[in-house]
């Protein structure tokens, strides 16, 4: 499958190959503008995309965080297409290698890979014609479990001696993160491309401090340079929209129906089985649309991201399987029927949307009770030391949705962007003026003793008899009927709130500031029960070490 086209030796000749009689490129006297536009079409480098490629081409060490639609593959093109020798790119799914080949291809750029629908001899063939010194390819894309193979290793090492291993790129380079979500273990081996001497770029779309840490570390990148363009987005529009539990999915369909007449876009779902209930009833709507997610067989999954890619369905339910590495242009609305594992995650997944630079809609459906299912998951697949910093991660997510402050600061806050940006109203909580933050220290303390005393009383406390037992409501039959009308610090909250549902508020607000903490425990298949006791924070509080600031 890897039909050969014409090479390029250098750009001089294929600028010529470009030109064309009645529209000749003027040259610029920049040999990287001139890629640019008389290769890839482009009038002018968009953000970080020219400094990148400027430090790649020093051939230092670098990784470079650039927002999903940024053009980061740009930045190794260029590069690898101005000097000599063949660029490995190590990329996580056969979807992606495909669709950088083919659009390589489509330029007239010589390029290879291997991938598993393969045979091995015919894996070897590639593998061989690298090793050859005059090869013609200037990329070669993998994945990284091929990249380990022994094959791939000795071919890496004759590339080395016969000096025509350019570089090494590592893409989407946050897999190798195992505190992450999206954490591949070959990613983590990736370091030993080190022995090949030869300088490693890693590229990724979002990272905070802390994950850039990681991926210095893991890929073992010497000295390297550090290039991070703004996580900003000025034209994705952000929104919270509170999710009923019973009708989210008419709501959502609903939404697209009365908001997107006609535009694309994508709904990311919580499971399989919810992508393909919400594309019956977009269906059943008239609504064309497709579903994605990671039990279909490949041949499903890339006819049913086809449909949607060329505009065919309007819209994808898809899990989180979907999307790494898509390049839609004009996808107009991400919507999250559920609550995404972290806000990298969050920024990954909306940011598909509007990459053409046009408006677009990121919009998160949420319930608080949604937060149980992702714990569930995260106490069934974690261990023990991640899962206190999965929750966290859960609960920064849990608390942009609850907060009322701008939606695009939280989110900029989050990645360590200090960039000083204007919303200009382009978030839902910017069209209001948000509540002052009030200091909520005494009710904190009193809601830690009522939660004592209430444990006293019955082991198995939940959130809403919490919240009622301090706001004193004998409305919910099992207030009185646990006992909890009798603790002495019942009703000690009475004038805090000016009702129930504000009381169970203020509850999850101190679950997601770990001022209290939510346990679960799996009853069988289908039913959970949730408890709450005192969280990591309640002495900080009860100290005065600590006050509690919210804005209810
Ligand atoms: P990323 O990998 O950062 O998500 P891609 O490399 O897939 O982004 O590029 C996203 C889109 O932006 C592509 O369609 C690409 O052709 C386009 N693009 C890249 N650089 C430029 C540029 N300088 N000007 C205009 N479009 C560009
Ligand atoms: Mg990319
Ligand atoms: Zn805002």
């Amino acid at each position: 499958s890897h039909m050969p086209s014409t090479p390029i030796a250098n750009i001089v000749s294929l600028s010529d190959v470009m030109t064309t009689e009645n529209n000749i490129p003027q040259p610029s006297g920049d040999v990287h503008l001139d890629i640019l536009r008389n290769i890839f079409q482009h009038e002018n480098f968009r953000g970080i995309q020219r400094r990148v490629i400027d430090v790649v081409t020093t051939n230092k060490d670098a990784l470079a965080v650039i927002p999903t639609g940024g053009g980061k593959s740009m930045c190794y093109w260029i590069p690898g297409l101005s000097s000599t020798g063949i660029t490995v790119v190590i990329t996580p799914l056969m979807a992606l290698i495909n669709d950088q080949v083919s659009k390589l291809r489509s330029y007239g750029i010589n390029v290879c890979c291997v991938n598993s629908s393969m045979t091995p001899e015919e894996r070897d063939i590639i593998f061989h014609e690298l090793t050859d010194k005059e090869s013609p390819y200037k990329f070669f894309y993998l994945t990284p479990e091929f990249a380990m193979s022994p094959p791939a290793t000795a071919c890496f090492q004759a590339m080395s001696e016969n000096k025509t291993l350019l570089r090494f790129v590592i893409d989407e380079a946050h897999c190798v993160d195992t505190w992450g979500q999206s954490f591949r273990p070959s990613y983590a081996q990736l370091s030993t491309l080190k022995q090949f001497n030869r300088p490693t770029v890693a590229f990724t779309g979002t990272a905070t401090n802390q994950t850039k840490q990681r991926i210095v570390e893991k890929l073992g990148l010497v000295q390297p340079v550090i290039l991070q363009s703004t996580c900003n987005r000025g034209n994705l529009v952000f929104r919270v929209i509170n999710k009923s539990g019973p009708h989210a999915k008419e709501d959502v369909v609903k939404h697209v129906q009365e908001n997107f007449l006609n535009v694309c876009g994508i709904v990311y779902c919580f499971s399989t089985k919810d992508t393909v209930e919400l594309a019956y009833i977009f269906k059943s709507k008239g609504v064309s649309c497709v579903y994605y997610h990671g039990q279909l067989d490949y041949f499903e999954r890339t006819d049913n991201a086809r449909a949607w890619l060329s505009g065919k369905a309007q819209v994808i339910c898809a899990t989180s399987a979907f999307g790494m590495g898509i390049d839609k242009p004009d996808v107009r609305f991400v919507i999250h029927l559920s609550l995404p594992r972290s806000l990298e995650e969050y920024y990954q997944e909306a940011g598909r949307a509007g990459r053409d630079g046009n408006t677009s809609y990121c919009i998160l459906m949420f319930r608080f009770e949604d937060r149980n299912k992702l714990i569930q998951l995260i106490y069934k697949s974690t261990s023990e030391d991640h899962m206190e910093f999965q929750t966290h991660s859960l609960n920064r997510v849990v608390s942009y949705c609850m907060s009322s402050i701008c939606r695009r600061k939280l989110i900029l806050e989050y990645f360590d962007d200090g960039f000083d940006i204007n919303c200009n109203g382009s978030c839902d909580n910017c069209l209001t003026t948000p509540p002052l933050p009030k200091d909520y220290t005494m009710e904190t303390i009193n809601t830690c003793i009522c939660l004592e005393e209430m444990l006293a009383v019955h082991a198995k406390i939940n959130v809403k008899q919490l919240a009622l037992t301090f706001k004193g409501s004998k409305s919910k039959r099992d207030i009185e009927a646990k006992g909890f009308h009798l603790i002495p610090h019942y009703g000690i909250g009475k004038n805090a709130f000016k009702n129930d549902a504000d009381s169970i508020k203020f509850v999850q607000h101190l679950i997601i500031n770990e001022v209290l903490m939510e346990n679960i425990r799996a009853v069988d298949d289908r039913f959970t029960t949730t408890f709450i006791t005192l969280g990591k924070k309640a002495n900080l509080v009860r100290n005065r070490e600590i006050q509690m600031f919210l804005r209810l």
